[in-house]
Order: structure tokens, then sequence, then C-alpha cells
């Protein structure tokens, strides 16, 4: 499957000729083209292209009022940046564990509400969708915002609805290693006009002269320039329409390889939609089992992964940030305290899993030869 090619290059020097690559609301730009395919194919009613997956959750929490004194649920197990967003807009992440989907844990979410809990960022790893049905009923009966961070699953569903488009707001990230890629990129998802109105001053330092479609919604407030540039814009289009090609190539590789493993009668982790998910997952019943299956082939051990073992996040861990005084822990309503066992369960499941990798780049029949591997136990 190719992931970047002529079209790509194409795109972008069509974007360099034209001449105009800053983003704002003149007509036939490509980010707002981006944006208005990227809502009709996901079925959201707003997108804002961003810089990144991360600049992408702090506009999220930016536009929906998240901020000091709130507290944030987020999993043990995810890149750091879902951890981080909460911060960068005064609040503090308290971490939650995952269960055996290998995503965030509903039971847990509901033991670490307090009466200062604002919002739930549910994260769909590995493309896998969370629980999404429990989590917004949780949500719905302690009235949390819920923050989808699909940065691992654009284009993946959950039920009849996409990754991202269920909760209060959706993240994606276009970085190097996603679905879709511009080498770095973002974007944010939402249902509402106003959250949408915030965002967009929000991502543009807070000058609305760029935005006339949403410019007396709210008096402007200060923000940061995350804007995505035209360039980048150029480049998603191609890869958007790329994408279900791509997705079809995963799936029939996830199908080959499902089949394999299950012949062979190793535990196939569960998922919350086994026809969308994705990413393949093994849970053994000992650690020693998931080391010796990483030696494989395309294997390898989720805990060996190391930036995305919360233990490792060393900012977060040790709640440092650029200034002492501008530091979200000290005026958080009770102290937080993080601590390398405070997840025991995230980090006995990461270490007893394997990510089995699905040989996108490779044909096939390639593939198929690799699956032989684990057919014979
Ligand atoms: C990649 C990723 C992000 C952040 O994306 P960047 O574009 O690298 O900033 C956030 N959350 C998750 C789960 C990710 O995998």
């Amino acid at each position: 499957m190719q992931r970047l090619g002529f079209k790509e290059w194409l795109a972008a020097g069509r974007a360099i000729a034209r001449g105009d690559l800053l983003r704002d609301s003149s007509p036939g730009q490509a980010c707002a083209k981006f944006e208005e395919r990227l809502c009709a194919m996901l079925g959201a009613r707003h997108a804002l292209t961003v810089n990144s997956g991360t600049t992408a959750l702090v506009t999220a929490l930016a536009a929906l009022e998240v901020g000091p004194g709130d507290e944030v649920l987020v999993p043990a197990y995810t890149w750091m940046s879902s951890a981080a967003a909460p911060v960068h807009v005064g609040a503090v992440p308290v971490l939650v564990d995952i269960d055996e989907t290998l995503t965030i844990d509903p039971e847990d979410i509901e033991r670490k509400i307090t009466p200062h809990t604002r919002a739930i960022i549910p994260v769909h790893m590995n493309n896998r969708p969370c629980n999404m049905d429990a989590i917004m009923a949780i949500a719905r009966k302690h009235n949390l915002l819920v923050i989808e961070d699909a940065c691992q699953a654009i284009g993946v569903k959950y039920g009849d609805r996409y990754c991202g488009t269920i909760g209060d707001a959706g993240t994606l990230s276009f970085n190097q290693h996603k679905n879709m890629t511009a080498g770095e990129g973002g974007a944010v998802l939402f249902n509402s006009d106003r959250a949408y109105a915030r965002a967009f001053n929000f991502h543009d330092i807070g000058m609305s002269f760029r935005n006339r479609k949403f410019a007396d919604a709210e008096p402007e407030f200060l923000g940061f320039n995350y804007r995505a540039s035209e360039i980048t814009g150029a480049m998603l289009n191609v890869q958007l329409s790329r994408l279900p090609r791509r997705l079809a190539g995963m799936r029939r590789r996830r199908d080959i390889l499902r089949a394999a493993l299950r012949d062979g009668g190793h535990p196939v982790a569960p998922s919350h939609d086994d026809d969308a998910a994705l990413g393949l997952v093994v849970t053994f019943d000992t650690e020693d089992e998931a080391t010796a299956f990483a030696t494989r082939r395309g294997v390898a051990r989720i805990h060996d992964n190391t930036k995305h073992v919360y233990t490792n996040w060393a900012p977060i861990m040790n709640k440092r940030t650029f200034h002492p005084r501008m530091n979200p822990w000290e005026w958080a309503q009770s102290r937080i305290e993080y601590t390398p066992d405070m997840c025991r369960r995230t980090l006995d499941l990461m270490r007893r899993s394997c990510r089995i990798g699905l040989g996108e780049s490779y044909p096939v029949p390639l593939v198929r030869a690799s699956a032989r591997q684990f057919r014979q136990g």
C-alpha cells in the first residue's frame, strides 16, 4: 500500500504555485475543503484543521471550557499528549486503568470521579475503539464532557458511528505514524456550533478577522497559533481520498492474521467492536509467555514500547511544567499524586500483552506467509 506518493507531491506543489499558504476564510482553500470532506466522511458537524494531534486536544479542551480546578480522566496507556493536554489548559490529569480490551476501563472511571472531575478523554488506542456506550452513560450520569482521542483511530467505527464523533469533541493526528499523514497535523471534530466557534478563535491567537463565519459568536479571547498551513491541507485532501483503501488493506491483513492467531490457539484480546477494531492484541496469562511471543516477526510486547507506559511520562509523574508558578497541580482542588504503582492493572496487562503488526506496507501474500508462524501455535 502506497503511503505517500506522486499525488501528495503534486498537491503540495499546486499549493506552493498558488502562493496562498496561510489558512484564512478566503474561498477555495485546501484546509476548508478538507474539513468539509472530513465532516462528510465521518458524519461530524464541524472539523477544524490544526497543526498536531496534541494541539487538537488542547483546542478541544479550551473550546469546551475545561480549565483550572478541573480534573480530567485519562487512560494510563496512551501517548503522553492525552495527559499533557489538560495541563496545558490549567487542569490536571487523573490516570485511569485500562481493562482487557487495552482501552480505558469504565468501572475505574467511576472509581476515579470526584466532585472536581470535569471531563473524560477516552483514547481509541491502536485502532481499537473504547467502550463508548458505557463511557457516554457515565458522562451523562455525572454531567461530564467527553473528548475522544481518536488520533490512533482515524476512520475506525464504533457501531454505526466513527470514533471521534460520539463525544463532545474528537481529535485526530496526522503525524507520520497515523492512518493518514501530512508529516504533522491534526483536526478537532465538534457537533456544537459554539465549541467550534471557540476553537476557531483559540487556534488563531484570538483574532476573528480570519474567521468571518463566527465573528460575532462571542467576544474574542486569547488563544495560540495552532493553524495548519495550506500545504498540509492540500496533502490531507489526497490522504483522505486514500484512506478508505488503506483501511480496507488493514482490515484484510487483520482478518488473515487474526484467523491464524485463533487457529494457533493464541489468546486474542477482546475489543468493543471486533469488526471495526483494526489493531490486533494477544494477552497471555503470564509475562514470560508474552516476552517469548514477542520474539516473533512483527510482534512487540506492549510494555516494551515504553513511551506509552505512564511510569515513563517523567514531566507528568514529577508534575514539572516550564515555569514553577505556571503549574496547574499547584492550584488543583485537591492534591493529585502520581506513583509508579498507581495503575497496577494497566502495567500487568501491558506486560502480558503483545501487539501484532498488520504489515500494511507488505503485499498480502507476504502477510499470509508471515501469518503461518501463528497458525502452528
Ligand atoms: C499521536 C497521538 C497524539 C498526538 O499527536 P501529535 O500529532 O503527535 O501531536 C495524541 N494522542 C494519541 C493517542 C496519539 O497516538
